[in-house]
């Protein structure tokens, strides 16, 4: 680790105290092999308007750029990102993709130039051994990628890349995935799944869409019991969701939204804190509903 990036973490420390014995290593300090544990996220991404508007969705984004310590990369498990077999994005510079349609311009006119980081990607490649991790040179940045990680660092200057979804793999294959990635916890890497935990588009109640909160009693009831189960580190039901009855069935009539948490369950530590936030469901069959954890 840079000497610099490292006394901003020191900066982060609570106690002076600390600080100071430290900073009486000297020179050893820059050969800490350990960044510390980087938190990983689970970001609700909701519609991509979300990516230029200021609510108190993207404001809580914001909040969360500006509180962890500083990435030295970005992965980012994007709901938008469905391939067969498992890729990580390789280039330089990744682009930015607008996977979209009927939105204002103002939205595909975003550009989210952050650089991407082939040296993360390979590390990621040799990281994961359950595998074979391939080294994408074509997609970029899609918008589960880029409508959120542009709130939590709007001057795109920490480098980015995604991790696709094997659409073909159970969702075991994903959460077991998803503990192999833990392990770029250590190294700087802060890992964002982009989805949303209920994400039914065909009962989409358009005519309540602006109101703060307005949710089905089976959307409800699926969110609930999401948030219980992540409170209590119940992962083996929360992968096991096909067999969660009709709230999760109508909550997840595809899994592409809600896979992306499974890998960020999948990256607790031990007793880690978890904290829930943008906790709304909207517009009947969708929720924001966010994880942080660490
Ligand atoms: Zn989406």
């Amino acid at each position: 680790m840079e000497r610099k990036t490292f006394l901003k973490w020191l900066a982060l420390l609570p106690a002076t105290g600390i600080l100071m014995k430290l900073r009486t290593f000297g020179d050893s300090v820059s050969e800490l092999p350990s960044t510390g544990l980087m938190p990983v996220l689970f970001l609700g991404h909701g519609s991509p308007m979300n990516a230029i508007e200021t609510n108190e969705f993207s404001q809580n984004w914001r909040k969360i750029g500006e509180s962890i310590p500083r990435p030295k990369a970005i992965l980012c498990v994007s709901a938008h990102w469905e391939t067969r077999g498992t890729w990580v994005t390789a280039m330089q510079q990744p682009r930015t993709i607008h996977d979209f349609g009927g939105f204002p311009q103002a939205l595909y006119d975003v550009q989210y130039p952050a650089p991407g980081s082939p040296e993360m990607a390979l590390e990621t490649q040799k990281t994961i051994t359950s595998t074979q991790v391939g080294m994408d040179q074509q997609w970029g940045l899609d918008h589960g990628c880029w409508s959120v990680v542009k709130h939590l660092y709007p001057n795109a200057d920490v480098p980015v890349f995604q991790l696709s979804l094997d659409r073909f793999q159970t969702p075991q294959y994903h959460y077991e995935l998803g503990r192999e990635l833990a392990a770029l916890r250590r190294k700087g890497v802060l890992i964002v799944g982009s989805g949303n935990m209920v994400h039914n588009l065909r009962m989409v109640a358009w005519d309540k869409l602006h109101l703060p909160e307005y949710g089905y009693d089976w959307a409800i009831e699926a969110n609930e019991s999401m948030k219980k189960l992540i409170a209590t580190g119940d992962h083996e039901a929360l992968t096991a969701f096909r067999n969660r009855g009709k709230a999760f069935d109508l909550a997840i009539p595809t899994p592409d939204h809600y896979l992306p948490l499974l890998y960020v369950l999948a990256g607790k530590q031990g007793d880690e804190p978890v904290r829930i936030f943008n906790d709304r469901v909207i517009g009947g069959s969708l929720n924001m509903t966010s994880v942080q954890i660490g």
